[in-house]
C-alpha cells in the first residue's frame, strides 16, 4: 500500500465510524462565551474551570513578564532557559503542595512521557487505571516495562496485580479526577496498596488541581495522600498551559539528568511562569471561585434529572451526558450548537467504543441563567 493509499484509507475509516475529528477556529470570547463567525455560543466545553485564562491579574503578569524577559526563554533550562521566574514558580508550587521539589514542563503530555521514559526499565511493571489519559497510556505502551491495566477505580483489581511477582519495580498510575468521566480515584486506598507492596504511586491531577481540596491543592491533598510522583497541569484550572512534577529531592535530581523532555526542549517562556505565579495566587485565594463552581455543578445536576441520558458519578466540573452512539452524539452536539450552546461530542478512541458522550464542563464564570439555558435546551432536544 502506498503512503497515499494508507492515509486515504485511514481517513475513510474515521468518516465511516463517525469518529472523524475537525477543528474550528474561534475568536475567543472570554471563557463564558465562544465566538465563531459572528455567532456567540455559551461555552460548555472548556477546561478553564475558574476563568483564570481571562483574569486581569494573570494577563497583567504575563504582560509584565514579557516586558521584563521578552517572549521566549531562549533555550533548554539546562542551558539558558531557566530564569528567576521559573525558579520562583517551582519553589512556590513545591511549598504549596508540600513537596521538597517541583519541576516545570511545557505540558502535561510532556511531563507524563518524560517521567515514565526516565523511570521505567525492562524488568519493571506499570499498573495503570484503564481510563488513564492518553499521555500516560501511550508512554506506558512505549516503555520497556510491562504494562498491565486495572479496572477503573477498583483498588482490589490493583491489589491482585501488585501481588504478582515482579523482579523490577512497580509503578501504579491513576488520575485524581478522570478527564472524560469526571469521577475521582480512591487515592487513599490505592496508595495504601502500593505502599504495602513497596511500589510507587503516580497521580496525574490535571483536573483536580486548583479546584479540589483546601486552597485548591487538588485531589491528593483533599484525600490526605502524598503520592511519590504528583503531576499537575496548568492548562485547566490555572487557565494557562504547562505542567509540574512534584516529588522528593533525589527524584527531582534524577529527572534533571534523565528526563529528555526537559533537556532537549526549550523551556516555557519566563513570562508564562510569571502568569502562572499570578494564577497560583488566584487559586490560593480562590474560595469564592470554587464555591461558584460548586453551585453551578449542583444546579446542573439537580436540573438534569429526568433526561433520558445518564450522568456519570461526578461531583466535579466535568459532567458528561452518556449518549453511546457516535452519530447520535454528533447530532445532539449540532442541535445544541444551533441553539447557541457549544458542547463537544467526545467519541472513541478518546472514550471506549460505545461510550460517546456530550462532555459538558462547568466553570466559575458561568452564570445561573447560563445553566438554566443549558438545561432548557437539553430537555427540549433529548425527548
Ligand atoms: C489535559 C491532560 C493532560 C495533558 O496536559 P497538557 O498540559 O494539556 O498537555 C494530561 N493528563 C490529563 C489527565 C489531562 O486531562
Amino acid at each position: 500500500m502506498s503512503w497515499q493509499q494508507r492515509i486515504q484509507q485511514a481517513l475513510e475509516e474515521r468518516q465511516r465510524s463517525a469518529t472523524y475529528r475537525q477543528r474550528q477556529a474561534n475568536m475567543g470570547g472570554g471563557g463564558r462565551y465562544l465566538q465563531l463567525n459572528d455567532q456567540h455560543y455559551l461555552n460548555f466545553s472548556g477546561n478553564d474551570y475558574l476563568g483564570l485564562g481571562q483574569h486581569d491579574d494573570v494577563i497583567a503578569a504575563w504582560q509584565q513578564g514579557a516586558m521584563r524577559y521578552g517572549v521566549g526563554s531562549g533555550g533548554s533550562g539546562h542551558v539558558t532557559g531557566f530564569c528567576h521566574a521559573h525558579d520562583e514558580l517551582e519553589q512556590k508550587l513545591a511549598e504549596w503542595l508540600g513537596y521538597p521539589r517541583a519541576l516545570l514542563f511545557i505540558s502535561g503530555y510532556a511531563a507524563n512521557q518524560a517521567v515514565l521514559a526516565a523511570l521505567m526499565q525492562a524488568d519493571d511493571r506499570i499498573l495503570a487505571d484503564k481510563l488513564s489519559h492518553a499521555s500516560l497510556l501511550e508512554a506506558a505502551t512505549h516503555s520497556p516495562a510491562q504494562l498491565r491495566r486495572f479496572r477503573h477505580n477498583q483498588p482490589q483489581a490493583l491489589a491482585t496485580l501488585l501481588e504478582k511477582t515482579c523482579i523490577g519495580q512497580q509503578l501504579a498510575i491513576t488520575e485524581g479526577v478522570f478527564s472524560m468521566d469526571g469521577d475521582s480515584a480512591p487515592l487513599a486506598e490505592l496508595h495504601r496498596l502500593t505502599q504495602q507492596a513497596g511500589a510507587w504511586l503516580m497521580v496525574d491531577d490535571a483536573h483536580g488541581i486548583g479546584v479540589r481540596g483546601e486552597q485548591g491543592r487538588g485531589s491528593c491533598w483533599q484525600q490526605g495522600v502524598h503520592p511519590e510522583v504528583l503531576v499537575v497541569t496548568f492548562g485547566k484550572a490555572f487557565g494557562v498551559s504547562g505542567a509540574a512534577v512534584l516529588c522528593d529531592e533525589p527524584l527531582a535530581e534524577y529527572l534533571l539528568q534523565f528526563a529528555r523532555h526537559l533537556i532537549y526542549s526549550t523551556s516555557m517562556p519566563p513570562a508564562q511562569a510569571c502568569a502562572l505565579q499570578a494564577a497560583l495566587r488566584c487559586i490560593q485565594q480562590g474560595d469564592a471561585l470554587r464555591e461558584r463552581l460548586q453551585n453551578n455543578i449542583q444546579h446542573f445536576r439537580a436540573g438534569v434529572a429526568g433526561l433520558p441520558l445518564a450522568l456519570t458519578v461526578s461531583d466535579t466540573a466535568i459532567q458528561p451526558l452518556l449518549v453511546g452512539d457516535n452519530q447520535r452524539a454528533l447530532d445532539l452536539a449540532q442541535r445544541l450548537r444551533e441553539r447557541g450552546l457549544w458542547i463537544s461530542a467526545i467519541r472513541p478512541p478518546t472514550v471506549p467504543p460505545g461510550g460517546a458522550r456530550l462532555r459538558i464542563t462547568l466553570t466559575a464564570v458561568h452564570q445561573s441563567e447560563d445553566i438554566d439555558r443549558l438545561l432548557e435546551v437539553l430537555h427540549g432536544i433529548c425527548h
